[in-house]
């Protein structure tokens, strides 16, 4: 598409893609498709340090389980690629040379023993330590240090780079801009002169994110509330590059389910919930995704939808191509959303609902405890009684059975358990008889004669439907019970009573 509407995920691969790297990637893809556009996902890989060679396997996997599938991706390729930033080193040489000449950027040469001793002594006296405008010209650089001297530590590749962000021949206030939070006004003399460029010759995520986000014509960033302090210093580098900004969005944080601080991948741990789209294994435990634990994916992506966006009305199940049409960063909420994974599983049970019976009703064909009990007719109806009754699709053929099983053990336990009186037993022996003598019966029907018969006989409506329960399935609660009698049909219900009927009289 060429509209020039172009959102990146741009994942870190550190590790698992979490829930809230997740509604980053969804809201951005959301957003793209929305406005008619691309979606691209690019690979952040420059910190060695923390890199994971599993990550990038399990983000990719994830996004596909929730069908967020990219227009251009590592994987697919695309007219902007390569899509790791591993690959991409010369694109940032390019640049860091560039700002260098521009005297927007200077080589530093402090080593971290040293730096870290400062910091120490500032942590001590109360103070944060900050490399900035203030004394830049104290410490070993390009700025303080003869060209020879830079030279010889430049050739050993003994240094890193910083931006110089502010100096003072400019003014100190800046204004940046959030599409979410609105103008928010900057003082650069606070900020520090952060790194671009590490030793180990990749550019830090800044000034890579930055090139790159130019370079693949990216028209809006969508991330998370973390990255709104550097939005300043990206602002910046787009302005030494004289370069348009592309619009910025800062999505708020995904908080505990206690709704205190933000939920960290611990608290999957701490709440027995899960905070992986799909498992997660390190050596010696597995961190169970929401798709092994029986989530449709179609529930997870609705549920991580509204964590963070107000669609305006009342409706709250939504299908990826539903959330598509009505999406819109203008509803993104500023405060923190706090993740219920009670209301998870209402997301669930509710697209659960959804899923049409064709594939559950082939198996259910196969379980004789549930064909030796109804028409095959009757399995859909079965089925749709039993989906209203779950959290997970898997557990829809127990519930089955569940439902329409007929088990002595638990009619004898049950009757004494409710106390079947004399009275309902007799009534139970007449309604018996009447059923033999229709021969169609709607549930209606069969509702009106029974209750008819409690009416006359001073039974309560409770106790006589209680009754009819456990002398029908055992059970003392489950599903309305008209319904099943029209899925047991009335044959079924007559051979039931009476079988029920013989095991207390015996
Ligand atoms: N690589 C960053 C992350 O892991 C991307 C932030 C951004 O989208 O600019 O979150």
């Amino acid at each position: 598409m060429s509209n020039n509407i172009r959102l990146r995920f741009a994942p870190s691969p550190t590790g698992p893609l979490h829930i809230g790297g997740l509604r980053t990637a969804l809201y951005n893809y959301l957003i793209s498709k929305n406005l008619g556009g691309d979606f691209i996902i690019r690979i952040e890989d420059t910190d060695s340090n923390r890199f994971n060679k599993n990550a990038e396997k399990h983000i990719m996997e994830s996004l596909e389980w929730c069908g967020i599938f990219p227009d251009e991706s590592p994987t697919i390729g695309g007219p902007f690629g390569p899509y790791r930033q591993s690959e991409r080193k010369d694109f940032y040489s390019k640049m860091i040379d560039d700002l260098i000449d521009k005297g927007d950027a200077y080589y530093a040469f402090d080593q971290t023993n040293e730096l870290d001793e400062l910091r120490k002594a500032s942590e001590k006296s109360g103070e944060i330590f900050i490399y900035n405008w203030e004394n830049r010209m104290n410490f070993k650089n390009s700025l303080t240090l003869s060209k020879d001297e830079s030279k010889s530590y430049i050739d050993k590749g003994d240094y890193v780079i910083r931006y110089k962000t502010y100096d003072e021949k400019q003014g100190s206030e800046i204004t940046v801009s959030d599409e979410i939070r609105g103008n928010i006004k900057i003082n650069l003399k606070l900020l520090d002169d952060k790194i671009i460029f590490k030793k180990d010759g990749m550019p830090t995520y800044h000034l890579a994110n930055v090139v790159d986000d130019h370079d693949m014509k990216i028209s809006h960033v969508v991330r998370g509330e973390e990255w709104l302090p550097s939005l300043p210093l990206h602002y910046l580098l787009y302005k030494s590059f004289n370069w348009e900004p592309p619009k910025f969005a800062h999505l708020p944080l995904i908080l505990k389910p206690s709704g205190k601080g933000k939920l960290s991948k611990r608290d999957g741990e701490k709440y027995g919930i899960p905070v992986y789209p799909i498992s997660w294994k390190e050596p010696g435990i597995e961190f169970k995704g929401f798709k092994e634990i029986g989530f449709e994916s179609t529930a997870l992506v609705n549920f991580i939808s509204l964590i963070g966006w107000n669609p305006g009305d009342e409706k709250e199940v939504f299908s990826l191509d539903e959330l598509i049409n009505q999406f819109s960063i203008e509803r993104i909420i500023k405060g923190g959303a706090k993740y219920d994974y009670d209301k998870a599983l209402w997301f669930n049970q509710e697209h659960i609902k959804k899923i049409s019976t064709d594939k559950i009703s082939v198996r259910a064909l196969n379980e004789s405890d549930i064909t030796k009990e109804i028409n095959v007719k009757k399995i859909d109806d079965l089925i749709s009684l039993a989906k209203d009754r779950v959290n997970f699709q898997m557990e829809i053929l127990n519930e089955c059975k569940k439902i329409i099983c007929y088990d002595k053990k638990e009619i004898r336990s049950n009757s004494k358990e409710i106390k079947l009186t004399e009275n309902i037993l007799g009534i139970i022996e007449d309604f018996i008889k009447k059923l033999e003598q229709i021969d169609n019966i709607t549930p209606n029907k069969l509702k009106e004669i029974y209750f008819d018969m409690l009416k006359n006989n001073d039974v309560k409506i409770g106790q006589g439907m209680k009754s009819l329960r456990v002398l029908l399935t055992g059970k003392t609660s489950g599903p309305d019970l008209f319904t099943l009698t029209e899925i047991l049909g009335k044959d079924k219900i007559v051979i039931r009573l009476k079988k029920s009927m013989n095991i207390i009289n015996d």
